[in-house]
């Protein structure tokens, strides 16, 4: 059985830039299944959020085994209700992938209980390095990765000790961030990755999609709820 993948994203930035509407013209959310989808062991559907209850169904995430989201500008805006039912989902097992902005999303503060503050600089460039070749995540992904163009992310980020830090990226500019990290919660894997500004085509760089695809081959749930309870006994 095929690994279902959804990518949701706000879908703002690509409708209302020329400059990253030329780096994502189907969205970046239709740049992910594209990567997603040349790997016969995944299948992806896309949502955003135009779309009726901002794109998230209980349907939906009954038949997603990863939730992919990408947000920044509308963040905010996502429903407590929709909030809630993807907490639930991922307490059931469902696995979660949070890209670059959307650290500071409702979702990840929810499902991660802290600020998700960080310190932040325009325009640099990030050289990736990976700290846990071990790891499933890292499979037959170089030592280091170069980003030419990418945001600063750096420390200190108000995230819970996370379980494992795969990547840290390290900036031109000065500053170093916990790039790639992994938590669990509930019966859900997560793992948050920092690289994707907009206004660059990040994900459109072979080791980023190598890195995103391992994610979702080690987020599938290994045991998975038939129902997003209420009440979960571990
Ligand atoms: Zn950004």
């Amino acid at each position: 059985m095929k690994i279902r993948v959804t990518v949701w994203n706000e879908y703002v930035h690509e409708r209302e830039y020329e400059g990253i509407r030329k780096n994502y013209p189907e969205g970046i959310h239709g740049c992910i299944k594209k990567f997603l989808e040349k790997n016969g062991d995944i299948e992806v559907r896309t949502a955003t959020l135009d779309m009726p209850n901002q794109g998230i169904t209980e349907e939906l995430l009954s038949n997603t085994d990863v939730l992919i989201w990408w947000s920044h500008a509308r963040q905010d805006e996502i429903t407590d209700e929709n909030v809630e039912l993807i907490k639930k989902h991922v307490h059931a097992g469902m696995g979660f992938i949070g890209l670059h902005s959307a650290h500071f999303s409702k979702i990840m503060k929810a499902l991660l209980g802290t600020t998700m503050t960080l310190s932040w600089r325009h325009g640099d460039s990030e050289k990736l390095w990976c700290i846990a070749p071990w790891h499933p995540i890292a499979e037959g992904v170089p030592e280091c990765i170069e980003i030419p163009e990418e945001e600063m992310y750096g420390e200190p980020f108000d995230i819970p000790k996370p379980d494992d830090i795969i990547f840290l990226g390290w900036f031109k500019g000065g500053c170093t961030f916990r790039s790639g990290c992994t938590f669990t919660r509930g019966l859900g894997k997560m793992f948050y990755f920092q690289p994707g500004h907009e206004e660059a085509p990040v994900y459109e760089q072979a080791e980023i999609q190598k890195i995103i695809t391992n994610a979702v081959r080690w987020a599938k749930p290994q045991k998975r709820l038939k129902q997003a309870p209420d009440n979960i006994a571990l």
